[in-house]
């Protein structure tokens, strides 16, 4: 891979930054982005590979396909009668990430860390994750050759380390009473040690989260969604993909700007409560308990950023109770959907926004479907089992029963 002649912008105050520092944040906090040159004659090119398409918009003059895993190239479905009535949304879409290789967007932005890591010539790439951060780049990062460290809290399914460890990754269990304190205790000890965390809302892996809305232009055929709604933790995914919108706006291939809708759950709000109470920064949580365990940054670094975008370009914001985000993983489970708890949350939020009236009913409304419900199935152990317990000695028997058949 080689970068072309790029700079990092710091999103409220303006300042440069060299790309290649590969610095996530500035010293004060600001997330910082990718300014790429010439944006507004930036053209879609022909290729087989997206990132070749739109090779314009990406900081990258080449990249190394081999260690793509096939990431992407994910459906964007109709979401059929039961979701749409649920929601009393008509054209409610459903892009399906869930299919990726790791079973979540997360391969988007891992296929671009490690590009950046083999340009960096590391050999360890280090991560602090609930998991599927930590279970997307151990597999990247088994592509690409690197050793892959990931830091993950005591209440990570085992489902997700021990997709981990097969990859080769060395995972680092802490406990600790609250994931934000985990997160800085180890960020603190990353210097020490001169390890570079890579977090889920770094300028590299918000462009490739950025080649979903391209990825959707292409698939709408040019044509904008009017909400896009995204469960939110790190604010790395939902800041992507509004920055492959606002890049395509920039170039002149699309009018209008999709909303975003920020979701989170009501136990751990940080982004959403402050966008509704007209704040302009987050509200931290902490000791607080979810079954969205995907969604439990209470203190995320470059929220304040998402806050603002959504007061300046009129997003939305919902949260949902712990209640809801069970009846909604099990409504998108009849509706043949297994996605895991954190991204069924953005069901019952579009229901609400719709009976409160943000949303009309006509709108074009996609929920992105984050991750595979295969990766958290402690939800489903509380949950009535209609398994029927049965026996060759009774199965005859039990069949009738079942099919109501009389002997
Ligand atoms: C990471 C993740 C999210 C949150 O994305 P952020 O970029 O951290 O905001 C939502 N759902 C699932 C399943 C995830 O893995």
């Amino acid at each position: 891979m080689s970068v072309k002649n790029v700079k990092l912008q710091s999103t409220f105050s303006g300042r440069e930054f060299p790309f290649d520092t590969i610095e996530e944040f500035t010293a004060d906090g600001e997330s910082l982005e990718v300014v790429v040159p010439e944006i507004t004659g930036a053209k879609i090119r022909s290729g087989r590979f997206l990132w070749e398409r739109f090779a314009d918009f990406l900081p990258f003059s080449s990249v190394d396909s081999e260690l793509s895993l096939g990431e992407g190239n994910t459906p964007l479905l109709e979401a059929g009668k039961l979701l749409e009535s649920h929601t009393g949304i008509r054209h409610l879409l459903l892009k399906n990430e869930t299919v990726n290789p790791t079973w979540s967007f997360k391969d988007r932005g891992s296929l671009c860390c490690v590009w950046m890591a083999k340009e960096m010539k590391e050999k360890i790439t280090a991560t602090i994750s609930t998991g599927n951060m930590g279970n997307s780049l151990a597999a990247y990062g088994a592509r690409a050759g690197l050793n892959v460290l990931v830091f993950v809290p005591a209440f990570t399914p085992a489902e997700k380390i021990l997709a981990m460890n097969i990859h080769g990754a060395t995972v680092i269990k802490v406990d600790a009473p609250d994931y934000s304190l985990m997160k800085n205790k180890i960020l603190g000890l990353a210097e020490e040690f001169s390890l570079r965390i890579v977090s889920g809302n770094g300028p590299i892996r918000v462009e490739g989260y950025k080649l979903t809305a391209f990825e959707m232009f292409e698939q709408l055929n040019r044509g904008v969604p009017d909400f896009i709604a995204v469960p939110t933790s790190a604010c790395g995914h939902i800041r992507g993909i509004f920055k492959g919108y606002r890049e395509l706006h920039e170039a002149g291939l699309i009018e209008r700007l999709p909303k975003m809708i920020v979701v989170q759950a009501a136990n751990n709000s940080p982004v959403v409560s402050a966008i509704k109470q007209g704040k302009n920064h987050i509200i931290p949580f902490s000791n607080f308990k979810t079954v969205a365990e995907a969604i439990t940054g209470g203190n995320p670094a470059g929220g304040d950023e998402i806050v603002q975008k959504a007061h300046r370009y009129g997003w939305l914001a919902e949260d949902v109770t712990e209640k809801e985000i069970i009846e909604s993983h099990q409504i998108f489970a009849r509706a043949g959907f297994f996605v895991e708890p954190a991204t069924a949350t953005s069901l019952w939020a579009v229901k609400k926004l719709r009976d409160q009236g943000k949303i009309a009913p006509d709108a074009t409304v996609v929920l992105m479907l984050t991750g595979s419900g295969l990766k958290d199935m402690d939800i489903l152990r509380t949950q009535p089992q209609s398994t029927v317990e049965s026996s060759l000695a009774t199965i005859q028997a039990d069949l009738h029963r079942i099919l109501n058949r009389n002997k």
